[in-house]
C-alpha cells in the first residue's frame, strides 16, 4: 500500500506552506496539489524551483515516466481530476459540494445510472496512482502528501484501495481566509508582484470577492470538511491550526510527523534549501524560510466588514477558537 497525507484545508488557509515544511523530510514527497486544475498558459506558469513548467527537469522526468508507464500525461491537465466536463450530466453531478452521507448515496447513483461516470473513474483513479508512484521514486520517498479544498476528492482518494490514507485538517482564523478572497493577489500570492498570479504578474481582479461571499464561502467550505470527517475513524485524521504552524513550527511540525509515522529529526530546518517543484500558492516562489504569521486582516478590515464576516461565519469561527482578538 502506498502512504498518502491529504491536507484538506479551504483555499488559503496556509497548505502550500505545509506541503514544503513536510517536502522538506527526505522521507516525504509532495507536488502541492495532485490536482491542481487546469493550468491556462503553460509558457509563463513557474514552478516553485524557478524555472518555468514547461523547463523545469523535474516535470520533464515525471511527464517522460508517466508515459513510460503507459499514461497520456500533460502539464495543462494532469487527468487526475476527478471531474468529467464533457458529461453534463456527470458535471452537474460532481459540481456540488460533499453533502453527508444520504445526498453522497443519492449523488453516486446517479452518477452510475446516467453517465460514463465508472469507466473514467477507472482511468482517473490509475492516473492518480501512477503519478503518485512515479513522484515518490523520483524523490526516493515513502509518503506522498496531497492538498485540496474540496472534500469530493478526498472521498474519492479513500475509495482507492492501494492507497493508505490519513488526514491532516488545516484551519484558519476565517477573516484571515476571507481577506483573502476579497483580494487574492494583495493576500495570498507571492511577495513578489511580478511572480503573482502563477508568475505571469497578473493582479486576479476578476477573482474578487465581497466580504459577504468570502465569509459564505469559507463557512460552506469547512461544513463540507465536517461532513466528510464525520465519516472516518478518530485516528486517521488530526486537525492544525495555521496560526499555530506559524508561531510554534517545531512543536507542530512534530505533532503532524508523529501522527504520519515519520521521524521529525529527519527534517530539513531551511525548508527552502530543499529541492520543491510545487505549483498552486504563490508563497512557493518566495526566497525566504523565515515564517511570519499574516494576520494583516486585524489592521485591513472595516468595523463593517468585520459585522459582515460575523453575521455568515461568526459561530463558526468562535467554535474553532477564534475570539475576537483571534486564537
Ligand atoms: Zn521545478
Amino acid at each position: 500500500m502506498t502512504q498518502l497525507a491529504y491536507i484538506l484545508a479551504a483555499s488559503h488557509s496556509g497548505s502550500t506552506l505545509l506541503t514544503m515544511f513536510l517536502n522538506s523530510h527526505p522521507e516525504v514527497a509532495t507536488i502541492g496539489e495532485l490536482s491542481p486544475g487546469h493550468i491556462e498558459d503553460l509558457s509563463w506558469y513557474l514552478c516553485s524551483c524557478g524555472s518555468s513548467i514547461r523547463e523545469c527537469h523535474f516535470w520533464r522526468w515525471v511527464a517522460s515516466a508517466m508515459r513510460t508507464r503507459g499514461i497520456n500525461f500533460h502539464l495543462e491537465e494532469f487527468g487526475t481530476g476527478f471531474w468529467m466536463p464533457d458529461s453534463r450530466i456527470a458535471a452537474g453531478l460532481l459540481g456540488t459540494l460533499h453533502r453527508g452521507p444520504a445526498l453522497e448515496l443519492l449523488r453516486d447513483i446517479g452518477l452510475r445510472l446516467f453517465s460514463p461516470w465508472p469507466s473514467r473513474i477507472a482511468e482517473i483513479i490509475r492516473t492518480n496512482e501512477i503519478l503518485v508512484e512515479v513522484i515518490l521514486e523520483y524523490y526516493h520517498a515513502r509518503l506522498f502528501v496531497d492538498k485540496g479544498n474540496r472534500a469530493l476528492r478526498l472521498k474519492y482518494l479513500l475509495h482507492i484501495p492501494s492507497f493508505d490514507l490519513k488526514v491532516i485538517r488545516l484551519i484558519r482564523d476565517g477573516r484571515g481566509v476571507a481577506l483573502t478572497y476579497m483580494d487574492p493577489a494583495g493576500f495570498a500570492d507571492a511577495k513578489d508582484p511580478a511572480l503573482r498570479g502563477g508568475g505571469s504578474g497578473g493582479q486576479r481582479e476578476n477573482k474578487r470577492l465581497s466580504m459577504a461571499q468570502a465569509a459564505h464561502q469559507w463557512r460552506r467550505c469547512n461544513e463540507e470538511a465536517e461532513n466528510i470527517l464525520r465519516g472516518l475513524d478518530a485516528s486517521q485524521w488530526i486537525e492544525v491550526r495555521y496560526e499555530e504552524l506559524c508561531k510554534d513550527t517545531e512543536n507542530t511540525l512534530g505533532r503532524l510527523f508523529e501522527f504520519l509515522g515519520i521521524d521529525p529529526d529527519k527534517r530539513a530546518r531551511e525548508f527552502r534549501t530543499v529541492e520543491h517543484h510545487v505549483v498552486g500558492n504563490g508563497m512557493r516562489l518566495d526566497p525566504t524560510s523565515q515564517i511570519s504569521l499574516d494576520e494583516r486582516w486585524r489592521s485591513v478590515l472595516t468595523e463593517e466588514e468585520l459585522c459582515v464576516f460575523d453575521r455568515e461565519a461568526g459561530k463558526m469561527n468562535r467554535r474553532y477558537g477564534y475570539s475576537d482578538n483571534g486564537i
